[in-house]
């Protein structure tokens, strides 16, 4: 029997993997995903699923994070698929913070993007258990946020109606040949598939026949430890971030007292685990708050290390204190991510003509994953190259 030609076959199914799937089947393409776990269990799934794109750099990452709102939208609108779209709050625990956030309207007004600032008193209205020492805030009502878990189950849910698309899971790829003239993929259970080109977004993993277009790249695998309380009565409403996540933000580092915010000792020990506060609030009352930052070298001579810091979560639960008057000491969850970073924020490279990867998209991965892929698919079906100008 003759085997199948896709005419892309896509490897891993995270949140980038199910984007691709879907730009490429939306295109015509036929389109395969092989996903190695039995379900979607990645950074795509431990992550707040805030849809910030104010905290991008301006420029190319911004203006995806801004596409891919309104392919959110869409999602939402065409699929039914849940978002919850009360923006984004930065807030201000000091006045050189405030600045910050001034500096950053100031910016965004010349930019043509909508944001707000808003004083202490307008802040407690929408966030009432903001802590009564806040100075203010600066507001996104276009931004939104959603539960990665929920919204990529239904997600799949829609490729699996897609004539074009297939997603298979338990599926590892173990090997990757490029025969003449197709790519041919071999899985861990010696299931072998072709395709005319191999897209490879495997998140932090790096599989060996990938390796080669990785190892060289400035590229660092970064730890993060999240936890999540038991439901609370309390509410907080939409992305709610304290002013060490502006301080740290691509977004914030073209205003100009960026680099000169001053650091007590406590903000200067966060800073030491890349410790900033984002919180988020569930329908079902918990509150998901993080995330610390640990980086690794990828060359192997640093062992990753598993374990999670229990003087790290309590450092972040001791600041989201003085961020929220939340008694959140009743944790119901911990647990640790990880993802890729590159210097400039992206991997996406081609080997040949037809194999490509893209990955180390940092913690922007749901924010810009719709518009990213959807340029991805195009690069790769209009000139079977993957590069951008970053
Ligand atoms: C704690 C945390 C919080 C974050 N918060 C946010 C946030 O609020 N907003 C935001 O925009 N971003 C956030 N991010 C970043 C975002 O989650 C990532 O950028 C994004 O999920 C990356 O998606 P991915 O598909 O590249 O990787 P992944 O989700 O890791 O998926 C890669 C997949 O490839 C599969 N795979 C690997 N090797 C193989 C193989 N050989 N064969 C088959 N399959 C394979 C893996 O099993 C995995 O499922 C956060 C990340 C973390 C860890």
């Amino acid at each position: 029997m003759k085997t199948k030609t896709y005419d892309l076959i896509i490897v891993g199914g995270g949140v980038i993997g199910l984007m691709g799937a879907y730009f490429a089947a939306k295109k015509g393409k036929q389109v395969l995903l092989l996903e190695a776990e039995a379900s979607i269990r990645h950074a795509s799934v431990r992550n707040f699923g805030s849809i910030i794109p104010s905290g991008q750099a301006m420029g190319f990452f911004r203006n995806l994070g801004e596409r891919s709102l309104d392919w959110y939208r869409l999602f939402s609108e065409n699929y039914g698929l849940p978002i919850d779209q009360s923006g984004t709050y930065f807030t201000a625990q000091s006045p050189s913070e405030f600045q910050l956030l001034e500096e950053k309207h100031a910016q965004d007004k010349a930019a043509g993007f909508q944001s707000q600032l808003l004083s202490s008193k307008q802040l407690t209205k929408d966030q009432p258990n903001i802590q009564a020492q806040t100075l203010g805030g600066l507001y996104y009502p276009n931004e939104m946020s959603l539960d990665s878990q929920t919204f990529l189950a239904g997600f799949l849910d829609v490729l699996s109606h897609s004539s074009h698309a297939s997603c298979r899971f338990n599926q590892q790829v173990v090997s990757l040949e490029s025969g003449n003239p197709h790519y041919i993929v071999t899985t861990h259970t010696q299931e072998t598939y072709q395709a005319e080109q191999v897209l490879c977004c495997t998140g932090h993993f790096i599989p060996d026949f990938i390796r080669p277009m990785v190892e060289k790249e400035p590229v660092s695998v970064c730890k993060l430890q999240m936890l999540r309380t038991k439901p609370l009565p309390m509410r907080i409403k939409g992305n709610l971030l304290s002013g060490l996540s502006a301080r740290r933000y691509a977004g914030f580092s073209q205003c100009p007292s960026f680099y000169k915010q001053a650091k007590t000792y406590e903000q200067a020990e966060l800073d030491k685990h890349g410790i900033h506060l984002l919180f988020k609030q569930h329908s079902t009352g918990e509150i998901t708050l993080g995330d610390s930052h640990t980086y690794y070298a990828i060359d192997g001579t640093e062992s990753l290390d598993f374990h999670m810091d229990v003087e790290i979560n309590q450092m972040m639960l001791n600041y989201a204190n003085k961020v929220v008057d939340i008694a959140c000491d009743e944790i119901g969850k911990l647990w640790l991510g990880w993802y890729l970073e590159h210097d400039k924020g992206l991997l996406a490279k081609s080997q040949n003509e037809g194999l490509h990867v893209i990955t180390a998209i940092s913690g922007k991965g749901m924010t810009i994953g719709p518009a990213l892929m959807e340029k991805t698919i195009d690069k790769i079906f209009d000139s079977a190259f993957l590069e951008f100008d970053l």
